[in-house]
Order: structure tokens, then C-alpha cells, then sequence
């Protein structure tokens, strides 16, 4: 396979023209049709001439995630199954700023976006690692994740002003499409199947091209990545440039209760995390982000406030309490409203800065790897063609 455009920096680019002899503004006219224009397609940049838009579909693919699935209104949580080149099924996630749920318009948007095929740390909550891991992800597939839900609405929005001048057109091709106006995707989270961390240097990779001018345009403080806790990594993030924020999936505020729900606990238990996450705070000056999955009579219990807070306070980190989205064949449930809301306040009464997630519909909602476990089992109960 060639490599696939959506991989290359500017100056990777700027190479391979220079060698075929073209001037230098010609770079920033094909990031352009890819990153402004969304083209899918060589033959859509005309105002390229015909023998560059040859050489380089010659040296480079453009692989487009091919959406099979999408579930949600356009203005609500929307869920985004993508079929991979080899097959391979991952999704993103893109959620109104201000949930349309409440009667909020916004047109701002967090994207919640995938950096594995499956997930190898088998969390005993996730849907993701339930089949385990598969491969990691290319650059330009998690690139394309934001491209591709771009285009998607897009060609929604076309087809819904289209459909509501009453007649009934085709979709447009991506290619075909208006240049943007605006973005629809204004804040990045990783969220998504996978453990970013443990794909490192495609993350990385991607990340700055969707961070850089050139690029996605999107700023590192509106790129939050989350991991499950692989200490290294965090260390060597902490080194990086880019200032992108840092959320940790706790879950467990001593090691006991962790252990039970995270195997990686036992490879990096807490100290060693809090230790790391300690050295982010230095390096970055930034608050980090402790995520904490409620599950009933898993970790929702009042004893668990006062260690929660303790690392809290030693972190100067805020906690994100989420109600746990149940997963079809796995027995943890969400707890009781009543439940959680006692756990906010016994965190809140201990001086955290904590947030409890409400909102309805959560079953759309759902984190990360749910809809393709779905679809992947649907799939296996089919017969045979
Ligand atoms: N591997 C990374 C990022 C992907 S998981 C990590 O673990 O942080 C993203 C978040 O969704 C994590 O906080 C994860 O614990 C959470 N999550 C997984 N399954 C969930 C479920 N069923 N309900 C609620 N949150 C879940
Ligand atoms: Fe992997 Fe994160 Fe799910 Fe754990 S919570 S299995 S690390 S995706």
C-alpha cells in the first residue's frame, strides 16, 4: 500500500514536490484540498495541473474511513462506525458542546476519536477489550477519523438543505463538496477504542498534524488525551512540545479496589501513577483530569471519598464522575442517581473540584467500542453468504 497522504507533515510533503521539481506554493494547495476541502479524490484538485495530480497518486494513497454505521440526530451525540481498509471496524464519537438534548443550539463539538483496533489492557468494565487487541491504528486513520466525520456532515447538511428545498437529490460525493465554512469539530478527545499510549508514536504523529496550522487546525489545549495509565508514557507525553491535556482513567482510588477492575494496575499501581502524573503536572503547569467510572458496588462506595479526594488534592486534579454505561454480557450496573449523587457530594464536601456526568440518552451516549461490539456480533450471527 502507498502511503496514504493524511500521514505526511507539510515538510514531508514539501520534500517529495521539491524532488519532482514543483514550486513551493503547490504544497500548501494540496493540504488545502485535503484539509480544507476534504477531498477524497486527485482528479477533484483542478487547480492542480494534471501531471502533478498524476505523480501523486502515483506516490500516495488516500484512503478514506468508510462509514457503515451512524447512530443519533445530526444535532445530539452522534456515533460514527468506520470499516477500515483491512476490514477492521473502529468508531468515533462527536458530542454537541451543549447537548441539543437541553435545547441548546451550539455548532461547537467535541470528537471522540479511536487508536486501536480493540484494546489489550482488558478492563473488566469495556466494551473495547473484550475481544481483545487487534492493531494498532495508522496515522492517517486516526487523522481521517476528524476528516471523515467533517465530511459526513457535510454531505448531511447538504442532503438535509437539498431534502428541504422538497426535492429528492443523491448525496454528493466528498469530492464534490463546498469548501468549509466552518468546522464542525472543534475540540479532540481520546477516548476512543484503544489505549493512545500504547500507540505512541502514530498518536503523537497524528496528533500534530491535527494540532498544526496546516493541518486540522485544532489547538493542543482542546486535545485532551486519555489513558488507562501506562507510566512511561506519560513521562515521555510530559517531555513533548505540545501542550495537550492529560486525562487519567482512575476508577479506583486505592489499589485494591483498581485491581479488581484495571489489570494494569498491578503493572503500574498507583504510587508509580500518581508519581508520573506528578511529573506532568510540572512539566505542563496543567491541571489533570482523573475520570471515574461509578459502578455499583464496585467503587461507589463512601469509603472511597477520602482516598479519591487525598489524590485529588496531591494531583490538583478535578474528577469527572461518570455514571458506568452497561455493556450487554458484562454484570456491572450503573448505580442508583441517589448513589451518585452522594458520592459527588462526599467529594465535593472534602473541597474537589468534581463533576457529575447527568445527562440523559445515554444509550447513544455509551463510550467507545459498544457500537462496533455490536456490530461485529450481529455480523457473526448472520449466515454465511
Ligand atoms: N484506553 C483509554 C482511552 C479509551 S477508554 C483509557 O482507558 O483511558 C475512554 C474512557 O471510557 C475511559 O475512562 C474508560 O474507562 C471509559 N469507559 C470504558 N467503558 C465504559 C463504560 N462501559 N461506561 C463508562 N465509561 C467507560
Ligand atoms: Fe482499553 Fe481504556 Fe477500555 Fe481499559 S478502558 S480496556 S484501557 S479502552
Amino acid at each position: 500500500m502507498k502511503p496514504d497522504i493524511k500521514s505526511l507533515t507539510e515538510a514531508d510533503l514539501g520534500g517529495s514536490l521539491q524532488q519532482w521539481g514543483q514550486p513551493s506554493y503547490r504544497v500548501g494547495q494540496v493540504l488545502d484540498w485535503v484539509y480544507r476541502r476534504l477531498a477524497t479524490d486527485w482528479d477533484a484538485m483542478t487547480n492542480l495541473p494534471k501531471s502533478l495530480r498524476q505523480r501523486l497518486a502515483d506516490g500516495f494513497g488516500h484512503y478514506p474511513l468508510e462509514l457503515v454505521r451512524k447512530q443519533g440526530a445530526q444535532d445530539a451525540t452522534q456515533k460514527f462506525l468506520w470499516r477500515l481498509q483491512d476490514r477492521s471496524l473502529v468508531e468515533s464519537v462527536l458530542i454537541p458542546a451543549n447537548p441539543a438534548l437541553y435545547g441548546d443550539a451550539s455548532d461547537r463539538h467535541t470528537l471522540c476519536i479511536s487508536t486501536q483496533v480493540g484494546c489489550a489492557y482488558g478492563c473488566k468494565f469495556c466494551a473495547s477489550g473484550l475481544d481483545g487487541w487487534k492493531r494498532n491504528l495508522g496515522v492517517a486513520e486516526i487523522v481521517d477519523q476528524v476528516l471523515a466525520v467533517e465530511r459526513a456532515r457535510r454531505v448531511e447538511s447538504c442532503t438535509v438543505n437539498v431534502a428541504g428545498s422538497g426535492s429528492a437529490a443523491a448525496q454528493p460525493a466528498a469530492g464534490d463538496l463546498p469548501p468549509a465554512t466552518g468546522r464542525t469539530v472543534n475540540n479532540i478527545v481520546v477516548m476512543g477504542m484503544g489505549e493512545p499510549l500504547a500507540n505512541y508514536d502514530n498518536l503523537l504523529a497524528a496528533l500534530r498534524i491535527l494540532n498544526a496550522p496546516w493541518g486540522g487546525g485544532i489547538g493542543a489545549r482542546k486535545i485532551t488525551i486519555s489513558t488507562s495509565g501506562l507510566v512511561p508514557q506519560i513521562r515521555k507525553l510530559a517531555d513533548e512540545p505540545q501542550q495537550f491535556r492529560l486525562a487519567i482513567s482512575l476508577h479506583g482510588a486505592t489499589d485494591q479496589v483498581r485491581e479488581k477492575i484495571m489489570p494494569v494496575n498491578r503493572k503500574y499501581p498507583l504510587a508509580q501513577l500518581a508519581d508520573a502524573c506528578d511529573y506532568y503536572q510540572q512539566r505542563k503547569g496543567r491541571m489533570i483530569t482523573l475520570e471515574y467510572i461509578l459502578i455499583a458496588g464496585v467503587n461507589d462506595g463512601l469509603d472511597q471519598s477520602q482516598p479519591l479526594a487525598d489524590l485529588a488534592h496531591r494531583l490538583n486534579a478535578k474528577v469527572n464522575l461518570i455514571p458506568y454505561n452497561e455493556v450487554e454480557g458484562l454484570p456491572w450496573v450503573r448505580p442508583e442517581e441517589s448513589v451518585q449523587e452522594a458520592f459527588l457530594a462526599g467529594l465535593e464536601s472534602r473541597g474537589v473540584v468534581a463533576t457529575l456526568r447527568r445527562e440523559k440518552g445515554h444509550d447513544i451516549d455509551a463510550a467507545c467500542g459498544q457500537l462496533r461490539l455490536k456490530t461485529e456480533r450481529e455480523m457473526a450471527s448472520l449466515p454465511a453468504p
